[in-house]
């Protein structure tokens, strides 16, 4: 097989661009494939927690939007708040975040290849992809980056169970043309949904709804009256301030049975996601971008398995849970406990905020 690149990158999400910026920081030449054009848009709660937003600052990236000082949650009348100890995060709309990090990329003159990824087949030496009307593309590794239905992860014989079609959740998100109202993430908690509540900018806020299949957006906004005057909704949902169409994700949940085979190593949401209930995608997975590329620059790919399973354990636990009790007849208690335990609440916070 020949060998056309060291490193090719499925995807050229936030993730796989940020693999790539990495990759060539540590003297890798690598490719990116991507068949979506730049910016890409995409349902996400859109708040970078503090953790990330101080890992994206690392790389030299400063995409605009609004300063977050910590977590609400709220239910009805009942309210918690936490503010980060520690620095701040930030609400970036995704497009934004995505063109800031484009760029870079595209400064660093690292290619990025239009194409979906259909194909791939590895041997001791190296690994080879194709897609439609792509050329045979041979590569030293692969990184999958390709998202929560991730064909790498497919083709590698790395995916995981699915999960009963009963229990799946999903994600929507909508923009609205509105001051925001804090400078909190607000996670509002209604009978049936989690509404994510995130600044944005001067005029912009972002709702991300959790929740499991059949979810209507409106309906979900018009289940939290606050919530939904404070949008201006009207009673059929409508808003004067709402932007664009909702986009949606899911279903959330994505099993991994291993995150390495051979020379194919996944991160970001292609590796496996929990839910977006604690807002950690990016965090996480620019920690996993870190520790991949820190195992091929070593040339030993196996060591990423272990670096993933730390890089990941408390954000599978404290997701996890989360989902269970959200799931449970102990939802309508989890912001009561928060209200009354405010050590407890305030912990889990500065755990988010790492
Ligand atoms: C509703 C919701 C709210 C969220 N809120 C937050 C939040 O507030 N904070 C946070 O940090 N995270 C949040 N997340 C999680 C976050 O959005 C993800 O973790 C993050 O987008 C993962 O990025 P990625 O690059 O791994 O995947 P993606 O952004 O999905 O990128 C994958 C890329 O791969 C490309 N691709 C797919 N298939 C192929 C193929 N076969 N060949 C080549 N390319 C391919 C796609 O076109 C895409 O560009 C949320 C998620 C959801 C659904």
């Amino acid at each position: 097989m020949t060998t056309d690149t060291q490193l090719a990158i499925v995807g050229g999400g936030p993730i796989g661009l940020v693999t790539a910026l990495l990759a060539a920081n540590a003297g890798l030449e690598p490719v990116i494939i991507e068949p979506r054009a730049t910016p890409i848009d995409k349902a996400c709660g859109e708040g970078l927690m503090p953790g990330a937003w101080r890992m994206l600052h690392e790389l030299g990236l400063d995409p605009s939007g609004a300063e977050l000082h910590g977590i609400a949650y709220v239910q009805g009348r009942s309210r918690a708040e936490h503010r980060f100890r520690d620095g701040c995060g930030r609400g970036v709309e995704r497009t934004v975040l995505h063109a800031t990090i484009a760029a870079r990329v595209a400064e660093r003159g690292i290619p990025v290849v239009e194409g979906r990824i259909d194909r791939l087949d590895q041997n001791d030496a190296g690994v080879t992809i194709g897609g439609p009307g792509l050329d045979l593309l041979g590569a030293r590794y692969v990184i999958g980056a390709d998202g929560l239905h991730s064909r790498v992860r497919e083709l590698a014989g790395l995916a995981g169970r699915t999960q009963r079609a009963s229990r799946r959740r999903f994600g929507l998100r909508r923009h609205y043309a509105i001051a925001p109202w804090s400078d909190l993430v607000e996670v509002r908690w209604t009978p049936k949904a989690e509404l994510y509540v995130t600044p944005l900018g001067p005029e912009r806020v972002g709702v991300a709804v959790l929740a499991r299949r059949g979810v209507d957006f409106d309906r979900a906004v018009g289940d939290d009256r606050e919530l939904a005057e404070l949008l201006r909704a009207d009673a059929a949902g409508g808003s004067r301030a709402r932007l664009g169409n909702v986009r949606g994700a899911g279903p959330l949940l994505q099993r991994t049975s291993a995150r390495t085979a051979g020379r194919v190593l996944l991160v970001g949401d292609a590796s496996g996601y929990v839910d977006a209930l604690t807002g950690e995608g990016l965090r996480v997975g620019i920690a996993q971008a870190r520790a991949a590329i820190a195992a091929i620059s070593a040339g030993d790919p196996s060591r990423y398995e272990r670096d993933w399973m730390r890089i990941t354990r408390d954000f599978r636990r404290l997701t996890t849970g989360l989902v269970v009790a959200a799931g449970s007849p102990l939802r309508g208690t989890i912001v009561p406990m928060a209200v009354l335990v405010p050590p407890l609440y305030g912990g889990i916070v500065e755990r988010l905020a790492r």
